[in-house]
């Protein structure tokens, strides 16, 4: 059954389970700018899934996944994962997603055991993301923009939502802001939306759309 979902759908079911997850209304339209494709595109796809039993429609709040539906989604979401941490080994950190995006569609169960055994059952992404059943691994992190200058915070996470630009992972990479890296809280900015970070000597500033996606503890 699982090796019969196209990639697309595969794509669809791991957007639809993180927004799930982060409790984030699940809309149409939220959903056709996160994967880059037309309104009417998403609703075909979305047909498609209802009548395939993956996901339901409901009047008030929308499309979500059936147990069907969430099965394969976290399916999806641990073959991305473990073959993220696979490419980790001969690629840069910033380049993992987008490959292993392309390769997570072909990891069959076999594989995916193998992998997940060969690794030693991460419970994290390379990105500090929760493989399905870890959430409350990542629990206790707070975001970034929740601390204040002068405090001193480990790195933890780069929100999946975050993993999806190319760009945005080269320019975190370039600065160390990376899971495991302690970071002191320069300067927060609100009226210029900025916070600034020092990493290994190295000072960064992040506007607050892409700090909101970056989580961190006390260190
Ligand atoms: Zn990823
Ligand atoms: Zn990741």
């Amino acid at each position: 059954m699982e090796s019969k979902l196209t990639p697309t759908v595969e794509d669809y079911l791991s957007i639809l389970w993180v927004l799930e997850r982060d409790g984030e209304p699940v809309v149409g339209a939220r959903l056709a700018e996160i994967l880059g494709v037309t309104p009417p595109t998403v609703t075909n796809t979305l047909k498609r899934m209802t009548r395939d039993g993956l996901i339901a429609v409901d009047d008030k709040s929308g499309p979500y996944l059936t147990e069907q539906g969430r099965r394969a989604a976290q399916s999806v979401m641990r073959r991305h994962m473990l073959s993220e941490w696979l490419l980790l080994r001969m690629l840069d950190w910033s380049k993992t997603h987008s490959q292993a995006h392309s390769i997570e569609h072909t990891v069959s169960a076999e594989l995916e055991a193998a992998l997940q055994n060969n690794l030693e059952n991460p419970q994290l992404c390379p990105h500090g993301n929760p493989l399905p059943g870890f959430e409350h691994v990542v629990a206790n992190w707070q975001p970034l923009l929740s601390f204040m200058t002068g405090d001193r915070v480990i790195i933890r996470r780069v929100h999946e939502l975050a993993e999806q630009n190319p760009e945005l992972l080269a320019f975190l990479e370039e600065h160390q802001v990376m899971p495991g890296k302690t970071a002191l809280i320069v300067e927060i900015l609100p009226f210029n939306e900025t916070i600034t970070l020092q990493i290994e000597g190295q000072s960064t500033t992040l506007g607050y759309a892409v700090a909101r996606y970056i989580f961190a503890e006390a260190a």
